[in-house]
Parts: structure tokens; sequence; C-alpha cells
């Protein structure tokens, strides 16, 4: 009973982080996928997305601050029954105020919802009662935030219906965060700011054939231009932090390449179109 509760509460950490590897080597790895990435596409915006933000540990403490040593700007994506005034407040004592936070919601209670196929939580299953659920989760992260708050939403698994996208339209959101290339699409009032390089909830077995496909992932995103990086903080071990930490130092040193929230990527959208 132990071993099944320790399996629901603590999070997989990825084998490609369970491999003790040779830093330095894999910094030229790094420096080689992000080099090239970069070269191929001339300018870069790159972002951070971390989840299920709410509960302050010790692994959050670690990752505020890797990005603040940086200077790096992350969105946070929060979970709003998780959230209460006092676990804020321990939140915003680890990181410090700054406008490299994009503090903004994530799913309400973080549930699966579907009966069958890919877990979530804003999918068909709920039909037009996600409206309400989006609502009732902004109004309890505006209450906790304030003005801090911003107007984006990063559905739980990176997947929604139909319905969520068209009740986020309704309700001003500026932009949603999902996975590269997901369905539905949505509209050009409300944009997709998508990742396309998952860190930490890699499914590989090999340690080795992960990080291939890592660097994959993160010279192609580069190259089109915009990298998303998803963060799991949940399943980061010493590893996992030393290779942020080091991924952080390689990006902050590249030319062409600019680190910002949504907001800045949205103000950088709407200049172009
Ligand atoms: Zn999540």
């Amino acid at each position: 009973m132990k071993n099944l509760q320790q399996r629901i509460i603590m999070p997989k950490v990825s084998n490609i982080y369970r491999k003790k590897w040779d830093l330095d080597q894999l910094e030229e790895r790094f420096r080689r996928a992000v080099n090239r990435g970069c070269k191929r596409s001339g300018q870069v915006f790159v972002f951070f997305r971390a989840d299920d933000i709410a509960i302050p540990s010790v692994g959050f403490t670690r990752l505020a601050e890797i990005f603040n040593r940086h200077q790096a700007p992350l969105c946070l994506a929060l979970v709003p029954s998780w959230l209460n005034q006092s676990r804020f407040a321990q939140l915003l004592e680890i990181t410090g105020e700054s406008e490299r936070w994009c503090w903004h919601q994530h799913g309400r209670r973080h549930r699966n919802f579907e009966p069958t196929g890919k877990k979530q939580e804003f999918g068909p299953e709920r039909g037009v009662a996600v409206g309400q659920q989006l609502e009732l989760g902004w109004q309890r992260l505006e209450a906790i935030l304030g003005q801090r708050l911003e107007p984006f939403f990063t559905p739980p698994w990176n997947r929604c219906s139909q319905q969520t996208l068209d009740a986020l339209e309704e309700q001003r959101f500026s932009a949603i965060s999902r996975s590269r290339g997901a369905q539905p699409q949505s509209s050009a009032c409300l944009p997709d700011l998508a990742i396309n390089v998952d860190l930490h909830t890699r499914k590989e077995e090999d340690p080795e054939a992960s990080l291939s496909k890592l660097l994959e992932e993160l010279e192609e995103s580069l190259a089109t231009g915009c990298a998303g990086i998803m963060i799991h903080h949940r399943c980061m071990n010493g590893s996992a932090f030393a290779i942020l930490d080091l991924l952080l130092a390689i990006l902050q040193e590249e030319r062409g390449l600019k680190m910002g929230t949504f907001r800045e990527l949205v103000e950088q959208e709407n200049k172009i179109s």
C-alpha cells in the first residue's frame, strides 16, 4: 500500500536523469544543439514553462534559485485548488517579486475527467462546464494573486476541447499554451504559445536515446524561431537541476537569442502581425 501511495504522490524521474553523465561532455552536446538550432533560424525566442505550481517545496526553491541566478524568465502554471494565500506568500518569498515571473492559470483541480483515451481535465467529456471551471479557477487565483495574475491558460496534459478554446476567448484570455500541433487548433484571437521541448516527463527507457531525442527536440525547436521548454520540478532530481542550470547558461550566452515570458511573446507576435 505504501508503495502504491508513493507511486501516486511522487511523479517519476525520467531515465535520462538517472544516469551519471560527464557534465563537461554533456555541456558540449547541449551547446552544439543550441548553436545549430539558432544558426538555422537567426533570431530565436525562448520561453520556459513550469507546470503544477502551488506547493512550496525544496524542489521549487531550487528551481527558482536557478532562474534567479541566470536572471531568466519563467512562466509558472498555478493549480488553483492547490493554492491558498499562505502557500502563495511562501512561493513569493522564494521567488521574490519580478517581471520575469509570469504567474498564470493551470488546471483548476488537475484531475482527469475523460473515461477513456488520453487524460484531460478540460476535455470533451465535461462539455460546456469547462467555461465555469475556468472562471472559478481564475477567480480563486485572482483573489490570491491580484494584479500579478496574467491572462494565460495552460491545460493539464497540454490538451483541451473546442469548448475550452471558445470559453477562453469569451473570458478574454490572451493565449493558451499546449504542445506544438495540439488539436483542435485555436483561433488567431487565442494564440497557442506551444511548448516543443519536454525536459522532465520523457518516456524513453534508454538514457542515451532519451538524451539524443531531447537534443534533437531542442535543436528543431530553436530552428523554428520559437522554443517553448516545459519543466516539471516535481520530477527533478539533482542531475535534472544540474542540466537545467547548464542549459540556461548556454542559452544566455547565445547571440540572437531572446528569452521572455508569454507576455513578451504575445507582444512580439502582435508587432509582427
Ligand atoms: Zn500539470
